[in-house]
């Protein structure tokens, strides 16, 4: 993978000459769909905000003990999906989690049925995307503003420098951030039922913490524990029990959708210190004081219920250029599998003929 911010040493902020396809957005719907256009022959950049991959596919090293703060593993049973698990470099855990307790719902529905696959990493879930990134050029802290349809093309706005353009435009975000970056695009004769039919989809918010303890810390006898009756908590894990040879028990905690909402702007110490006592109601006084504890906000999280398409989007433009929708509202079911299969589908639909 070539991991460098963008380029600003042009003296002149005239376009580049056209690429044959530019992806927006390295989680797994965007590094699966690039890896597969590379793999199809196709020259393929890859811009992303943020200063690593993943997206939503988060792991966070503490003393060199990852935890996992966005899915805590990956289940699925599309027979691709799967194999792109197992190719992955790093140690598996199957199975996990192996022991469950508590009624509530899963994060996920269906991620827990008997058959269904399940898989964690023991160096965190994020060695996913990590691995479908190999060998991809990827322009990291590069975050994209605008976007412009031109004459066989696409021109797309990222930072200070010149816009960057390509005949094939590939948007693979959150399905709100896709709507934003849509609607900078000037009007194009499917724009207004594109909007539309997005509009009619959204995702929930999650705020979750991470916190750790000394070792000799109770442990828990399961490593995800979905509370039936919690108003605030979705679940509580065990991340540690991921972990070979940990330096601290670690516990991650997620809050309800609902309960997330009505916190998303308040300051994240304050939610922070409830989601922990909260946890603690279940694990014991003593999970109120960790030695140390991180809150995370995640605005768009999972798909709100029923949000989904069959299928990812790729709209024809006059003159050869086509715009591409992934992410894992364009696939069904949501989460990880939801957001490879759009990726894996997009490419396939963007390396046949123009229609
Ligand atoms: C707390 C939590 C728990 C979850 N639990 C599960 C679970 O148990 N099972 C499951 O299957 N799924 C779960 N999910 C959902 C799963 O993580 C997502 O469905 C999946 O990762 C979505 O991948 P994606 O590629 O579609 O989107 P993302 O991962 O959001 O990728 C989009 C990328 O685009 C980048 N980006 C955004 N805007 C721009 C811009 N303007 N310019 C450049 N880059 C941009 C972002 O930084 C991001 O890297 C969970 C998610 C969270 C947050």
């Amino acid at each position: 993978m070539l991991d460098f911010a963008m380029a600003d040493s042009s003296p002149s902020r005239a376009p580049s000459p056209f690429l044959e396809t530019i992806v927006v957005g390295a989680g797994v719907a965007g590094l699966s769909c690039a890896g597969a256009l590379k793999r199809a022959g196709r020259e393929v950049l890859v811009l992303e905000r943020a200063h690593g991959v993943g997206g939503r596919c988060a792991t966070r090293r503490f003393d060199g003990q990852p935890v996992d703060f966005g899915p805590l593993f990956a289940h699925g049973h599309h027979p691709g999906f799967l194999q792109a698990l197992r190719e992955v470099d790093a140690d598996p855990i199957r199975d996990w989690p192996r022991r469950v307790e508590g009624g509530g719902p899963p994060c996920q529905p269906g991620a827990l049925e008997p058959t269904v696959r399940r898989i964690a990493f023991a160096q965190g879930m994020k060695a996913f995307p990590r691995h479908l990134a190999k060998g991809l050029e990827i322009h990291l802290e590069t975050r994209v503003t605008a976007i412009r349809a031109v004459e066989g093309g696409f021109e797309v706005t990222a930072g200070e420098g010149a816009p960057l353009r390509c005949r094939d435009l590939v948007l693979a975000l959150a399905l709100e951030q896709s709507r934003r970056l849509l609607g900078t695009l000037e009007p194009f004769p499917q724009a207004a039922g594109l909007q539309a039919l997005l509009g009619l989809f959204g995702s929930v918010p999650c705020l979750a913490v991470m916190a750790g303890y000394a070792l000799d810390a109770p442990a828990p006898a399961w490593d995800v524990l979905y509370p039936e009756a919690s108003e605030v908590l979705q679940l509580v894990a065990l991340d540690s029990s991921k972990r070979e040879a940990p330096r601290f028990r670690t516990f991650v905690a997620q809050a309800r959708p609902k309960w997330s909402r009505q916190r998303l702007e308040a300051p994240l110490d304050q939610w922070g210190r409830e989601l922990l006592d909260e946890a603690a109601l279940h694990l014991g006084p003593w999970a109120a004081a960790p030695l140390w504890s991180y809150p995370h906000r995640w605005r768009y999280a999972r798909l709100g219920p029923t949000s989904e398409l069959a299928e990812p989007l790729r709209i024809d433009f006059p003159g050869g250029a086509r715009l591409g929708l992934a992410g894992d509202v364009f696939s069904p079911g949501g989460g990880l599998q939801a957001a490879w299969l759009s990726g894996t589908r997009l490419a396939g639909r963007l390396t046949q003929e123009p229609s």
